[in-house]
């Protein structure tokens, strides 16, 4: 379950779909209604599409969040449109193809914000400059919603890049074909896939499939070690930093020292299952590597314990955010 401002999104794949035919039999955690042009369409108009897709909603997608998505060459629209979408729990999924001037946008942001709306802004990759991406990490912005349509490969890798500014959560659209490519967005720290003319079986396969993974795997989108390319939530299975590798360069993007590094991760580890790990490469948990890499030492180590593979990785998912937490 992702808590995002007001949102509860208890899975991580996201459907964006017309607002005049909303897609409303797939189980997903996230339904985006879009096509909001303020310019074109009224604010009623809006407040009608949610209260007909409430009315038609099925008992078992009760759950599943919802958003809108709007854009508008105006500003006075936009905040009516946080006001309403605040009102009725929504996300507003801000679309910028009104909405050019990056210093309109940087200012449209906490304007937004103080209607009490959980904001997502959906950007292309080459809209998103670095000082642009820094800008918005220091917004109130709750997701950056990535549209990475297209881009044959490249996608994970901007994933990965807005992950590590430890900003918003981060929202992917991708031409996702099977399992393996959500996967792969969600490896590199994508929070939520969004889907848009998704096929609804697909989509709903999809859905339920990752949905049971996250709760079979314990961390739904556990990143890769950091030597084999992952985001900075992989420094929960580096081990201590005794070797030029590249946890020294992850370190440095993180803002930590080596000696700091391995303070915290025993500090944290202090009382839980990981401190544990007789007979492993460094005689703790904290050290160790995925679940899904198999090693024998760890294996024993877990099982004298008796923590299951699941509640290691659930280990290794607070051991992360909290490393990771700039106060921590
Ligand atoms: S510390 Fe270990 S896991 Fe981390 S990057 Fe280096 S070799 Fe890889
Ligand atoms: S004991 Fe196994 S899992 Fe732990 S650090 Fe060594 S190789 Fe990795």
């Amino acid at each position: 379950m992702l808590e995002v401002g007001y949102l509860h999104i208890d899975n991580p794949i996201a459907i964006i779909s017309s607002h005049k035919h909303p897609e409303t039999e797939v189980a997903a955690g996230l339904l985006l209604l879009d096509g909001f042009d303020l310019d074109d369409v009224s604010l009623q108009k809006m407040q009608e599409s949610i209260e007909s897709y409430n009315a038609v909603e099925k008992d078992a997608l009760k759950t599943r969040a919802m958003g809108i998505c709007a854009t508008c060459s105006r500003d006075e629209p936009l905040l009516e449109a946080a006001k309403l979408a605040s009102r009725n729990l929504c996300l507003l999924d801000l679309r910028l193809s009104k909405i050019r001037d990056p210093i309109r946008l940087l200012e449209l942001i906490p304007r937004l914000k103080r209607c009490g709306v959980t904001l997502s802004l959906r950007i292309r990759p080459e809209d998103l400059s670095n000082e642009l991406l820094e800008k918005l990490q220091e917004s109130e912005l709750d997701i950056i919603h990535l549209d990475l349509r297209g881009l044959n490969g490249a996608g994970p890798k901007m994933v990965k890049k807005a992950k590590d500014c430890r900003g918003p959560v981060v929202m992917a659209l991708a031409d996702i074909g099977e399992f393996d490519d959500a996967r792969v967005l969600m490896a590199m720290g994508a929070d939520v896939v969004s889907l848009r003319g998704a096929d609804p079986e697909f989509a709903q396969w999809l859905s339920l499939a990752m949905k049971e993974y996250d709760s079979i795997s314990g961390w739904g989108n556990a990143p890769k070690h950091i030597c084999a390319g992952g985001d900075l939530r992989g420094l929960a299975f580096c081990c201590p930093p005794v070797k030029h590798c590249a946890v020294l360069g992850a370190l440095k993007k993180a803002g930590m020292t080596p000696e700091e590094f391995v303070a915290r991760k025993l500090a944290l580890a202090r009382g839980t299952p990981l401190e544990k790990g007789e007979g492993t490469c460094f005689g703790s948990l904290v050290w160790c590597c995925k679940a899904s890499k198999m090693c024998y030492l760890r294996e024993a180590a877990m099982q004298k314990i008796g923590l299951s593979d699941r509640e290691y990785m659930e280990l290794k998912k607070k051991l992360a955010e909290d490393l990771l937490r700039p106060s921590c």
